[in-house]
C-alpha cells in the first residue's frame, strides 16, 4: 500500500514541537521563489535564516553538489578529502586566518570556538583564566555551552546545571567591558551585528575598544560571523569593514546557501592548542558540504557581487523606510547589507509573529527577531524585481 500524503497537520502529530511553522508545506524553490504544497507562490525575504545567499536551486551548487555526489558523500575526518581541504584553503586565503575546524553548524562552530579558547588559556595562563565575557541578548547557538554564553536567560531556563564562568554585559558598554575584563578573561565572544537580538549593530568605537581590552588582558576575541559572514553585510565578513580583526572567526549559514556546514577559523598560534584527539567531528568537513560550500565562496567573494549587494542594500533599506512612513508600523530602520530590520512601533509594537503570519499570508517570507522587530534576509543575488515584489507584497500585509 502507497503511503498516505505528507501533511501540515502530520507536523503536529510527528515531530517534537519545538517549531510553529506556517500553515503550508513548502516543496520547491527557485531563486528567490518558493512553493507550496497549497500550491502557493511566495518570494523569499527570509532566506532560511539568512542562509540561502544564492537563493534556492542555484545552478552553479546544484552542479558542485551533483558532481560530488558521483565522487565521494564521506569518508569522515579519519581520512583527508580534497573538498574540505579546498574550502579551508579558500577560507584561509579570503581572511586574517590560518587554520581551519570544519563543522555542520553554528553551534558547533561557536561550540569549537569556546572549547579552544578555554584550551589556549588553560595551556598558557593554567585554568585560572578562564571566564567567557558575551554580551545580553547575543545569540550564539543551542548547544548547552552556547546557549549559557549567549544572552537570553529564556533560552536557558530548565536546562541547568549550566557551564560556570560566563559573564554577561550590556552591548556596545565600553565601560562596562573595561570594569570586567580582568587576568581572568580567557575570551570575548560577540556578534558584529547582533542578529537574533534584533539587528544591533556593535558601533565602531565599542568594537575597538573590545579588540583593544582583548589584547591588553591576553584575551582572544572571538566573532560570531554565523550569521554576519559570507556576504550577509556587503563584505565577504562583517570584521573585513570594522577595523578590527578577531583571533578566532566562525561562520555557518550562508558558508553552504542551504547545505549544513560550518567552520571556525583562527590562527595558527591559537589553533595548535587543538592537538589530535582534542576535538573533533563525524560530518564536519563532509565532502559534498564542503564541495557546496567551496562554489559558494567563489562566488559571493567576487568583489563584483559584493558591490552589487550594497547596491541592493540601498533599495531595501530605502524600500523599508516608505513603506514605514506610509503605514507607520515603523520609524526605525536597522542593520547592515542585505539583512535590515525594522522596529515595530506604536500599535504594532510587540506584534512581529502577527506581521510575519499576515505576511506569510500575503505570499511573503519573513523572519522575526524579537516581538519588536521584523527582519529580513533575503538571497543576496534576488533579483531586483523579486526584491521589490516581495516589499509590495508585505505593504498589502500591513494595509490588511
Ligand atoms: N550564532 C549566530 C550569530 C546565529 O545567528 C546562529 C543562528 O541563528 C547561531 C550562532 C547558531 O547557528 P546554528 O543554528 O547553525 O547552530
Amino acid at each position: 500500500m502507497a503511503n498516505p500524503p505528507i501533511t501540515r497537520a502530520d507536523f503536529d502529530r510527528y515531530m517534537v514541537p519545538t517549531y510553529a511553522p506556517a500553515p503550508d508545506v513548502l516543496v520547491r524553490g527557485s531563486g528567490s521563489r518558493v512553493w507550496g504544497q497549497s500550491g502557493r507562490e511566495y518570494i523569499d525575504l527570509a532566506g532560511g535564516i539568512a542562509v540561502n545567499v544564492l537563493g534556492h536551486a542555484h545552478p552553479r551548487l546544484v552542479d558542485a553538489l551533483a558532481a560530488q555526489s558521483e565522487r565521494l558523500w564521506h569518508v569522515s575526518n579519519a581520512y583527508a578529502t580534497e573538498p574540505a581541504i579546498a574550502l579551508a584553503r579558500s577560507l584561509v586565503e579570503r581572511t586574517f586566518a590560518d587554520r581551519v575546524f570544519l563543522t555542520n553548524s553554528g553551534g558547533e562552530a561557536n561550540e569549537a570556538a569556546l572549547k579552544l579558547a578555554r584550551r589556549h588559556a588553560s595551556d598558557r595562563h593554567g585554568e585560572g583564566k578562564h571566564e567567557i565575557i558575551s554580551f545580553t541578548r547575543s545569540f550564539h547557538g543551542r548547544t548547552l555551552f552556547t546557549v549559557s554564553v549567549g544572552g537570553t536567560p529564556a533560552y536557558t531556563e530548565g536546562f541547568g546545571p549550566l557551564p560556570g564562568g560566563i559573564t554577561h554585559l550590556p552591548f556596545n558598554d565600553a565601560d562596562a567591558l573595561g570594569d570586567a575584563m580582568s587576568e581572568r578573561t580567557c575570551a570575548v565572544m560577540m556578534e558584529p551585528v547582533q542578529g537574533e537580538g534584533g539587528l544591533v549593530a556593535a558601533e565602531p568605537s565599542f568594537a575597538h575598544r573590545v579588540r583593544e581590552l582583548c589584547t591588553a588582558h591576553d584575551a582572544l576575541l572571538v566573532l560570531d560571523e554565523v550569521q554576519s559572514g559570507v556576504g550577509r553585510t556587503g563584505s565577504l565578513y562583517a570584521y573585513q569593514d570594522m577595523g578590527i580583526t578577531p583571533d578566532i572567526l566562525t561562520t555557518a549559514k550562508g558558508l553552504g546557501g542551504g547545505f549544513p556546514i560550518g567552520a571556525m577559523l583562527t590562527t595558527d598560534e591559537v589553533a595548535q592548542s587543538f592537538a589530535v584527539g582534542t576535538h573533533g567531528s563525524t560530518f564536519g568537513g563532509n565532502p559534498m558540504a564542503a564541495a557546496v560550500a567551496l562554489e559558494v565562496l567563489a562566488v559571493v567573494a567576487d568583489p563584483a557581487f559584493l558591490a552589487d549587494v550594497r547596491r541592493k542594500a540601498d533599495l531595501l533599506s530605502e524600500r523599508l523606510r516608505q513603506i514605514g512612513a506610509a503605514s507607520g508600523a515603523w520609524a526605525e530602520v536597522r542593520g547592515r547589507g542585505l539583512w535590515q530590520g525594522v522596529v515595530l512601533s506604536g500599535p504594532w509594537a510587540g506584534r512581529s509573529t502577527d506581521l510575519a503570519t499576515a505576511a506569510f499570508e500575503a505570499g511573503v517570507l519573513t523572519l522575526k527577531a524579537g516581538a519588536d522587530v521584523l527582519r529580513l534576509a533575503p538571497a543576496l543575488d534576488i533579483p531586483d524585481g523579486d526584491l521589490d515584489e516581495g516589499l509590495g507584497r508585505l505593504a498589502d500585509a500591513l494595509r490588511r
